[in-house]
């Protein structure tokens, strides 16, 4: 008898104390192949997650017993598995604490099931990659459609041209793109361009955006390079 061969399924821990949310949660990963694990506390998740060993981990913020960030903090100091977020809208202080926190991504609810893998997708190739982003470390450059983040020369192209970014813009693109696909809250941005003690407010980074937008978006409204997350921060195209 030939014996089949199983695929390795990626384990994901959802940590959802409301019982309609993790069924869905659960019914549509194990569909897709993966292998949910449901714990309704943060109590049960943290033995669960120590326990399992996950891929990724979907974090509802508004639990009964624990505050999400509280979890996160705990996690953070012995696993760097990918957290996800799920939360509900109206929360984007909450959101980018956190980001901020040590969390990877969010996703707001409600949401789509065509979001959700995309999103789950994207922390597996993150804790894949630990490098920060394959391209540049193997090229020294960050392609996304027309754009390209040379980080040898740094500079910026779109179609070939240089944009001329200054010398503040260009640090703020490159940070974007050395994560590209995940959402970087403006503290974060903030500490990388002006240190942790930088004091700065987040208006800087929109005067920032408008300009660098101007230069590489081909309609500044409608971004298809840097996305913004409100309330939250920026995400570069991946
Ligand atoms: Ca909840």
């Amino acid at each position: 008898m030939e014996k089949k061969s199983t695929p390795i399924r990626n384990k994901i821990v959802i940590i959802e104390d409301d019982p309609g949310i993790a069924t869905v949660l659960k019914t549509t990963l194990k569909s897709e192949g993966y292998e949910p694990i449901l714990a309704g506390t943060g109590r049960d998740a943290l033995t669960l997650i120590s326990s399992h060993c996950p891929d990724v981990i979907l974090l509802d913020l508004g639990l009964p017993d624990m505050d999400g960030g509280e979890i996160i903090e705990k996690v953070r100091t012995w696993t760097q598995t990918p957290i996800v977020i799920v939360s509900a809208r109206n929360m984007e202080e909450d959101k980018a604490r956190a980001l901020d926190a040590g969390a990877d991504d969010y996703i707001t609810k409600p949401f789509g099931t065509i979001e959700l893998l995309a999103r789950i997708r994207a922390a597996l190739r993150h804790t894949c990659t630990t490098a920060e982003n394959d391209e540049i470390s193997l090229n020294g450059s960050y392609h996304v459609g027309e754009l390209c983040i040379d980080y040898r020369k740094n500079r910026v192209f779109l179609a070939g041209r240089d944009v001329c970014l200054t010398p503040q813009e260009f640090r703020l693109v490159a940070f974007l793109g050395r994560h590209a696909g995940r959402v970087m809250t403006y503290k974060a941005i903030l500490r990388e361009l002006w240190g942790p003690q930088n004091g700065m407010d987040n208006k800087i980074l929109r005067v920032h955006m408008a300009s660098i937008r101007r230069k590489i978006e081909p309609d500044p409204s409608e971004p298809r390079y840097i996305f913004t997350e409100v309330g939250v921060g920026y995400r570069m195209a991946e």
